[in-house]
């Protein structure tokens, strides 16, 4: 990933370490909505699918594609413009199916959503707290038969999985909705220090009257980036709070108004 009107300086600090040549396995999700067609009971046959999407990848597999792809001469090869390139390439109308959402994963982490109205990055986090689910006009024992184990006086904890996602259009410049270093720096600003390796119920003032339940925690969570990225000029569309691979809490802009 390198601009070519900055020197090599620029480039390391905008990208970091995507600046240099390195690699992904992208996987693309597409979904069609329509009416069922009664000729064969489906929304779009994958037979009419399988040559357009080979047509849309087949410039793209197994590139190098900053100099590989005449689309990446002017704009960096981001998963946003690579999305846009696809969106822009497969065809919106399949048989009876229209094109709805495009995804593209671009590691465990990271992945770009984008619909006909809206575009949308996300990167996920993890971090460590301990947490005690306790409602202080109840007893003990109140407690205990409402929230069982989660209840232990002395706390429990998780590694919790935070996925962040930001809507917007990708700067001309950099090809990214918001620059990955710019959101970790956020996250690590706004949710390390505050929750990371500690104990919501005793050393986060959040807390002092509010129960942790991931539900808060995912309400919490939510105000202070949706703020924070609001000051800074972007735009928090959802988190996403995996408490445990059994429990996961979302929270969408216009949920909380
Ligand atoms: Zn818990």
């Amino acid at each position: 990933m390198r601009h070519p009107d900055w020197g090599d300086e620029r480039n390391l600090e905008t990208f970091g370490r995507d600046f240099g040549p390195h690699g992904h396995e992208y996987t693309l999700d597409i979904a069609f909505d329509g009416p069922i067609s009664p000729d064969d009971g489906m929304i779009v046959n994958i037979s009419d699918l399988k040559p357009l999407l080979k047509t849309a990848l087949e410039p793209l597999d197994g590139q190098f594609l900053d100099v590989g792809h005449p689309q990446f001469a002017t704009q960096r090869p981001t998963a946003e413009n690579i999305a846009l390139l696809l969106w822009q390439t497969l065809p919106h109308s399949v048989a009876s199916g229209t094109l709805r959402r495009l995804r593209l994963q671009e590691s465990r982490r990271v992945r770009v959503e984008i619909t006909p109205h809206t575009m949308k990055t996300s990167r996920t986090y993890e971090f460590a707290a301990a947490h005690r689910l306790f409602a202080p006009q109840l007893s003990d024992e109140e407690n205990f038969g409402r929230f069982d184990k989660c209840s232990n006086a002395a706390g429990h904890g998780h590694n919790y999985n935070l996925e962040v996602t930001v809507a917007g259009a990708p700067d001309a410049q950099t090809g990214f909705i918001i620059l990955p270093q710019k959101l970790d720096a956020i996250v690590d600003a706004e949710i390390y220090a505050r929750f990371d390796h500690k104990h919501l119920n005793v050393d986060c003032p959040e807390f002092r009257d509010l129960i942790p339940t991931s539900e808060n925690l995912a309400k919490v969570i939510f105000e202070i980036l949706s703020a924070r990225l609001k000051n800074d000029g972007f735009e928090l569309a959802k988190i996403g709070l995996h408490e445990t691979q059994k429990n996961y809490f979302e929270v969408e802009a216009g949920d909380l108004q």
